[in-house]
């Protein structure tokens, strides 16, 4: 099974993703966390998009194709993939269609998950997450159960993205409607895309891809 989770920032990719890989053992392929991961450790690639994710824009469609052929060519065949954040543009689909292609797998399913563009500023803004296990927070809607610490792996630290505040995500939020959006039709097109409401509780959007999924 391969899938695209598709949605604005903030629209909850990347919490079902997790879900995904917990209960299915699927693997998550986010180019986010790529790049995040390359930034850190300040790899040619790192250096190059530093810049640009922290103003919110897009990294080019080689340096992000690269790094998913080179994620799947060390998957074994029978690991399902969620693409998660990527394609993000037209060339990036087709980019996917020819790198699925040379691995002999195919795209079974879209799932968009359809979100208010106003709640997402607040839905990004207010979280965090676990600096040592990964685990999401937020301010208002999910602190950990006991102040400061991880309810998962009892760490004490926890960390922001720097592109989570309000005008970066509001650059974000440009580029999904103007790059990223217009490739839905093309999916369309072939029949394989759900519509999931994203605006609803985290287990209820659950619900609704393991519908899609089963
Ligand atoms: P994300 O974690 O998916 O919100 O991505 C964070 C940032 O990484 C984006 O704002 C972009 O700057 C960059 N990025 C992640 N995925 C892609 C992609 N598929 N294409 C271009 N840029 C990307």
């Amino acid at each position: 099974m391969n899938i695209i989770l598709l949605g604005p920032p903030g629209a909850g990719k990347g919490t079902q993703s997790a879900m995904l890989v917990e209960e299915r053992g699927m693997r998550q392929l986010s180019t986010g966390d790529m790049l995040r991961a390359a930034v850190k450790a300040e790899t040619e690639v790192g250096l190059r998009a530093k810049a640009v994710m922290e103003r919110g824009e897009l990294v080019s469609d080689e340096i992000v194709s690269a790094l998913i052929d080179a994620e799947l060519a060390a998957m074994g065949p029978e690991t399902g993939a969620i693409f998660d954040g990527y394609p993000r543009t037209e060339a990036q689909a087709r980019a996917l269609d020819e790198i699925l292609a040379s691995h002999d797998r195919q795209l079974d399913f879209v799932i968009e998950l359809e979100v208010d563009e106003d709640a997402l500023v607040d839905r990004i803004t207010g979280r965090f997450t676990c600096a040592r296990c990964g685990e999401g927070y937020h301010d208002r809607y999910k602190l950990p159960r006991q102040e400061g610490t991880c309810d998962k792996c009892g760490s004490h630290e926890f960390k922001r993205r720097p592109d989570d505040n309000e005008e970066t995500v509001r650059t974000r939020m440009a580029e999904y409607r103007a790059k990223t959006a217009p490739i839905l039709p093309l999916y369309d097109a072939r029949g394989i895309v759900r519509r999931v409401d994203g605006m609803a509780a985290i287990d209820a959007v659950k619900q609704g891809v393991d519908a899609i999924l089963d």
